[in-house]
């Protein structure tokens, strides 16, 4: 596995699955997870005691975000020992006594998995071993994972977030966060369905239009007029009709292919998690007819944040 199968990046912050904690003043804890951090974002360091790399710059690092963000509400810390190898090293007891030895007043867990064969944050989180820091930003999603994080970067990065405040996204405004929950916990109600069986696609569509909508298809890049189109207007499902994005919400993302914003209702596009082509993604379907239309990617302008990449072949502009 090279470094870029690791880390759940721009996916919802799975729950810790730790069951074993001390709180913030070494006192065993009952129970400790992601609701108990109220801070706008939350630092997970997973370590192991035995890993000199935890202790040359893992607990350093950490030392140092820290202290910067000691009286800030903005960002919540908690260490966490994810062991998967020496376990008769790394026990809980070993664990627990780096809290003194850094001296550090943040809640510490112990997670050696469930039937202690290995942490079960690490299999949630997909760590690539210790030390390994893990930034979920105010949305509930993985900002940030890798073994070092750049200190200086990171608190000038959370500093200007501290500055700007909270910046809510609009209601009625889909977010990142949003689209995740979507693929995860189900699609909203669609206003209508239409339902076809290939035949009566193919009789509909053109064959390019059925391998794009109807076989997940992909057309080749830059490959169509309507990523230079920034007419007013609406584009609709090339397979039924129903209008998916409005021409205002359209951007220049010099991607090759059509790109919004923000779809029409909330209730016409659907979302699906794609781990196809060996990359997590989320699809984007036609929520009344199933047509494949592209993906949505958290890379977008303001304020959704979302670039939703559509095949220009599953549209038809109206
Ligand atoms: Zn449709």
């Amino acid at each position: 596995m090279s470094a870029n199968d690791y880390g759940i990046a721009h996916q919802l912050a799975p729950e810790l699955g730790v069951d074993t904690w001390h709180d913030a003043a070494g006192q065993p804890l009952a129970a400790y997870g992601l609701a108990d951090m109220p801070g706008r974002y939350k630092l997970i360091f997973c370590f192991q005691d035995n890993c000199p790399g935890c202790h040359r710059s893992g607990f350093p690092t950490l030392i140092k975000l820290f202290e910067a963000f000691r009286r800030s509400p903005t960002i919540n810390f908690a260490a966490v020992q994810t062991v998967f190898e020496e376990f008769e090293h790394n026990t809980a007891e070993r664990g627990f006594a780096n809290q003194q030895r850094y001296a550090l007043p943040i809640p510490f867990g112990h997670d050696a998995g469930p039937d202690g064969t290995g942490s079960a944050l690490m299999k949630r989180y997909r760590s690539g071993g210790t030390p390994w820091f893990i930034l979920i930003d105010p949305n509930g999603v993985v900002l940030f994972n890798h073994y070092h994080v750049d200190a200086d970067r990171l608190i000038d990065y959370l500093r200007d977030a501290e500055a700007k405040g909270a910046a809510p996204v609009p209601a009625g405004v889909l977010n990142w966060a949003g689209v995740l929950r979507l693929a995860r916990d189900g699609n909203p109600e669609p206003p209508r369905r239409l339902e076809l069986g290939d035949t009566e696609w193919r009789a509909r569509l053109t064959p390019e239009q059925f391998h794009v909508t109807r076989r997940k298809g992909t057309e080749p890049a830059h490959s169509s007029a309507m990523c230079a189109l920034f007419e007013p207007g609406r584009y609709a499902c090339a397979c039924c009709g129903t209008e998916l994005f409005d021409a205002g919400s359209k951007f220049d993302s010099r991607s090759g292919w059509p790109s919004f914003t923000q779809a029409l209702s909330p209730d016409v596009v659907a979302y699906h998690a794609d781990a196809s082509h060996g990359m997590q993604r989320i699809e984007t379907t036609c929520n009344i007819c199933d047509a494949h239309l592209g993906h949505v990617f958290p890379d977008g302008p303001a304020p959704s944040g979302l670039r939703y990449c559509i095949n220009a072949l599953a549209l038809s502009k109206c």
